[in-house]
């Protein structure tokens, strides 16, 4: 069923509360990637074009003891975001209280605040982590609406985005109806042929979304440290590869489920070392010797990876298929990438996590239809489970529909 968004709530001098995720690194004081802060600009300018007060709402790392308050300060986005807009952002650094509700009730339309870190409300009790309801309740009271535009969290019901939530109107904001649009309807409604291609570190991360892919995609192409897993369960030698195994069974039960859809790496790069200057050979499937191991897809993978997806309608990417932090094994990662960006009428969606970041870094940025900001968000997404995040956000009024038919 569609889900409220940005342009179905009045907000016209209305006090909105704005859920964004401003999880960014920071480094001695700095932000190192600003990719978050962008992303949530679209939903922010609307908001003041269209004379709203704008409240933001945001948690920054993990805060479990003291010592990580002032790590985890928001104020260092807040003057990210004041340049990126160009105009003053009040940033008030406490999560309740009079300042804060001062600040807030001194608003005009088209201001903004920027209140601190809503997880310093977990430093006793878990209070935003574990969605505490006077919390909710006491973050809704400050605000007339809701929009909810943190993807990256909507898999978690937080007090920030659920617990609001339940208590005002909400409505995504644009980011989160990107998320929503190219994710979860392509995994619901995709177009085929549907290939998805798996990599990064190890199975156990990625059981329910090669479970739930083998059900609706048409191929599943695997690469990364996953493979040697399925190799393993097929008895051939892996050397020293990172391998589950606790898991092989279950990677057993997995390609006898596939009845073929699962296609595994013909070759890869081998090295006696994991390390960046590691010297390294291509080898087939066949040929990893025991005090070796894979680190990349090698070329004949790629080719074959090549042909796979040529003519896909979809294809959904997630985990990179090598060791891409390390530029001699980063060069199979770099191939998916060239071949996506080539595809002609094909919508290419990047699950979030390191594929999303190794597609950025490598500069491919502007060549898929969506990279998705949310990395345990977007795989929750493709193990087809809903979302607190997104249930909680209101229904559109306009849908007279009822029930998981509604395509509207
Ligand atoms: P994930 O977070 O599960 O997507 O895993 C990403 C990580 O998997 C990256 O840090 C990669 O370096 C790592 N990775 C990919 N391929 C391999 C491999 N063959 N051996 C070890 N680690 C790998």
């Amino acid at each position: 069923m569609k889900k409220k968004t940005l342009e179905d709530i009045q907000v016209n001098g209305k006090k909105v509360l704005v859920r964004v995720d401003f999880n960014v690194p920071v480094q001695d004081g700095k932000i190192t990637d600003d990719n978050r802060i962008i992303q949530a600009l679209p939903t922010i300018k609307y908001l003041l074009e269209e004379n709203a007060k704008v409240i933001l709402l945001s948690h920054l790392g993990r805060i479990k003891k003291e010592e990580d308050l002032e790590n985890n300060s928001l104020k260092v986005v807040s003057e990210r975001l004041s340049e990126l807009l160009d105009k003053p952002v009040n940033f008030v650094p406490e999560t309740r209280g009079e300042l804060l509700e001062k600040a807030i009730n001194d608003m005009k339309p088209k201001d903004i605040v920027m209140m601190e870190n809503t997880r310093f409300e977990d430093l006793e009790g878990k209070k935003e982590s574990k969605n505490d309801p006077d919390l909710g309740k006491y973050w809704a009271s400050l605000g007339d609406l809701f929009v909810n535009d943190a993807f990256g969290t909507a898999h978690r019901a937080h007090a920030s985005n659920v617990g609001i939530a339940s208590r005002l109107e909400t409505a995504a904001g644009f980011l989160m109806e990107k998320e929503i649009r190219y994710i979860g309807s392509t995994v619901e409604n995709p177009e085929r042929p549907f290939v998805a291609i798996l990599g990064g570190a190890k199975v156990s991360d990625k059981i329910g979304v090669i479970e739930n892919l083998l059900k609706i995609a048409d191929k599943v192409l695997i690469g990364g440290g996953m493979t040697y897993t399925f190799m393993k369960a097929q008895g051939l030698n892996i050397g020293n590869s990172i391998v589950e195994l606790d898991k092989v069974d279950l990677a057993k039960s997995l390609l006898e489920q596939a009845n073929g859809k699962i296609i595994l790496p013909l070759d890869f790069a081998v090295a006696e070392e994991f390390s960046a200057d590691s010297p390294y050979r291509y080898t087939d499937y066949k040929g990893i010797k025991d005090n070796e191991e894979g680190l990349d897809i090698g070329p004949k993978t790629i080719k074959m990876f090549k042909k796979e997806l040529k003519g896909a309608k979809t294809v959904v990417w997630n985990g990179p298929v090598g060791v891409f932090e390390f530029e001699n094994f980063a060069k199979g990662t770099q191939a998916i990438c060239e071949i996506l960006a080539n595809l002609e009428d094909t919508r290419t969606i990047i699950g979030g996590g390191d594929s999303a970041a190794a597609a950025i870094q490598m500069g491919f940025k502007e060549k898929f239809t969506h990279i998705s900001t949310g990395g345990g968000a977007s795989l929750q997404f493709l193990e087809g489970k809903e979302l607190p995040g997104i249930e909680s956000i209101d229904h559109s009024i306009d849908c007279g529909c009822e029930g998981s038919d509604c395509e509207c």
